[in-house]
């Protein structure tokens, strides 16, 4: 049975306080968010009606820096989703040791019934509210599930607008408050290609661990969304066979492997990937179990699950998406020795190009695409060893273990660094 997402994190934060020996008291202290901020924010509508939206942010635990997620803008956000994410972002941060904690936010709405004015006023009217409760060294926020950068340039505008007002624009930089902002106003370059591009260094170091030849690594990736492409692409050029792709519509599967960019172009064409030439035609469900050396989840969560962990073949599973394996079937996969790695490091490219954003932002200093991949790579090289000595040092029984043990401990640590 799938949990509710917060019930979720809390077990695993018990598993892993019981694999570092916590006590009781910073166990229960990282089990609550250290504040959920929550309103109902009322909008015009285009029709000259009023609608209220509820909103949320949770902030879970600063001790490593700033506050740091992204705003959510869906139908199905609720309090203990965002509570969740809140706790995995500040294990995200601290996993791939950047000077962050963990925050999310949210608004239950299905931003598709709503048109662009009604999505701007929407968006302004976040910014406003949580103008007290964010900021550079506060809490950071980022676009996440249908927010974009365009969303980030509205709140950073309606922050600044108030913080004029309250004379208190020279003070910091306050654009830095947000990140995924467009690059003409603050973004970072690489910014697009991060989190694929960390995924890939992920691949990159799981080959060496497996001792893998990469010509002869079969790839199946679920999604061809920004984070999918991105780790097909860079994966194909760099010699690894990509056999299937999916989006929403369907999969797609071709044994001698496809050629990214065409399966792209493709579904731009027709709107799917599904049809595309010497291809034979498999469903998102399907194309998990297929025979390949590698399942890469990059769409949703809970897609690995009790029910089909038995009849995944691949050697390793890299969580592109959030949360795409249940603890259930996490419990199979490694029965089954299938290597799973955890989407805390290996989607953790976003967050650290996020981070140097803000660096960027603090220091009026701009890098080179070049220079943020270099930086990126080291990041994740380092995430990667971290986690791959601790699994051996404790003997624990998987990589997410291993990896909420490395960022656990840290958080724990700085924690106890103030007392
Ligand atoms: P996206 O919207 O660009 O792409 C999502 C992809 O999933 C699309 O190809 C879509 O067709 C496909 N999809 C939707 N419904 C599906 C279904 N029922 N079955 C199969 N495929 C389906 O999103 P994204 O930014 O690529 O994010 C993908 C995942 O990665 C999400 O879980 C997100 O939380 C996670 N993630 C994204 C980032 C980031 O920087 N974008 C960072 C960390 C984690």
């Amino acid at each position: 049975m799938i949990k509710d997402p917060y019930q979720n994190a809390v077990a695993q934060l018990e598993a892993v306080a019981e694999v570092l020996g916590l006590d009781e008291e910073i166990k229960e202290r990282l089990s609550v968010p250290d504040k959920v901020h929550m309103t109902e924010l009322e909008i015009e509508m285009d029709d000259g009606s009023k609608k209220k939206f509820q909103a949320f942010r949770s902030q879970h635990n600063n001790a490593k820096g700033p506050y740091k997620g992204g705003i959510r803008f869906h139908q199905n956000v609720s309090e203990a989703e965002v509570k969740a994410l809140s706790m995995w972002m500040t294990w995200k941060c601290s996993v791939v040791g950047i000077p962050y904690g963990g925050g999310k936010g949210g608004i239950i709405v299905n931003p598709k019934e709503l048109s662009r004015t009604e999505l701007e006023r929407l968006s302004r009217a976040y910014a406003k509210w949580a103008e007290g409760f964010v900021g550079p060294w506060r809490d950071v926020p980022a676009p996440d599930v249908n927010t974009n950068s365009q969303i980030m340039a509205w709140m950073i505008d309606e922050l600044l607008e108030i913080k004029r007002e309250k004379g208190e624009d020279k003070l910091v930089n306050w654009r830095a408050t947000f990140t995924g902002k467009p690059v003409e106003i603050g973004g970072s370059l690489g910014r697009t290609e991060a989190t694929g591009m960390g995924g890939f260094y992920t691949l990159l170091n799981l080959t060496q661990y497996k001792g893998w030849n990469k010509n002869e690594v079969k790839l199946a990736v679920q999604g061809i969304g920004n984070v999918g492409y991105w780790f097909a692409k860079l994966a194909q050029d760099e010699g690894y066979q990509v056999v299937a792709l999916s989006d929403s519509k369907g999969g797609i599967y071709n044994p001698e492997g496809l050629d990214v960019d065409a399966v792209l172009q493709h579904k731009q064409e027709t709107g799917s990937v599904v049809g595309f030439a010497n291809s034979q035609e498999v469903s998102n469900e399907e194309l998990l179990e297929l025979p390949v050396t590698v399942v890469v989840p990059a769409a949703l969560e809970n897609v690995i699950t009790h029910e089909n962990a038995d009849r995944i073949k691949a050697e390793a599973i890299i969580e592109m998406a959030n949360g795409p394996v249940t603890p259930e079937a996490d419990k199979i996969l490694a029965e089954r020795g299938v290597v799973s790695i955890p989407d805390v490091l290996a989607n953790a490219g976003g967050v650290t190009v996020s981070y140097f954003e803000w660096v960027q932002n603090l220091q009026g200093y701009y890098w080179s695409k070049e220079d943020v991949f270099a930086k990126l790579k080291k990041i994740m090289d380092r995430a990667w060893q971290e986690m791959v000595d601790m699994k051996e040092l404790k003997e624990l029984a998987n990589m997410r273990m291993a990896a909420y043990a490395v960022s656990v401990d840290r958080v724990v640590k700085a924690m106890k660094a103030f007392k």
